[in-house]
């Protein structure tokens, strides 16, 4: 996101030269460069033998199922991230957590970045913001995401490395 007021004082903005990044809006009053940086969301692709975890959300997508996904809270690591998310929508545990790729959307100021991580343990309990988690065998989960344009790029590196 480009600022043109600060976040913090509501002043409008100037511009600073920051060496390589080049001319950035910055705030006299906090001392604070803005730098044009996306929003990182963790995409989660949860196994459990030839299943897959999909998720219905209708507040993105009406029809379509999508993977597990949430915004990284300062301070935590990635993996933490997607074992958490994947905890609070669906109650279920994982481990082995593996980065599969990053995939930015700048349109929408966002970084998604792919992972791939194995079920332990648990039942569905879904959280209010799901409407529905379900295993998917994953040879039908593409034709299940159609609008999910980056979850079926993660689902297809899943398949080309894990060889299903
Ligand atoms: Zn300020």
């Amino acid at each position: 996101m480009i600022y043109k007021y600060c976040p913090i004082c509501g002043n409008e903005l100037g511009i600073k030269s920051s060496w390589d990044e080049g001319m950035v809006p910055y705030c006299c009053e906090d001392n604070i460069l803005f730098f044009d940086i996306p929003k990182t969301v963790v995409l989660i692709a949860v196994l459990k033998e030839d299943k897959i975890l999909l998720l219905k959300q209708s507040y993105i997508y009406e029809t379509c199922r999508v993977l597990i996904s949430g915004y990284v809270t300062n301070g935590e690591s990635l993996e933490e991230t997607a074992i958490r998310e994947v905890f609070e929508e669906t109650g279920i545990e994982i481990s082995n957590v593996r980065y599969l790729g990053s995939y930015p959307l700048s349109e929408k100021d966002f970084l998604f970045v792919g992972f791939v991580g194995d079920y332990i343990q648990g039942d569905i309990v879904k959280s209010e913001e799901v409407e529905n988690a379900e295993w998917i065998n994953i040879k039908n989960a593409i034709e299940e995401m159609k609008d999910d344009t980056i979850g079926k790029q993660v689902v297809n590196q899943v398949l080309k490395i894990l060889n299903f």
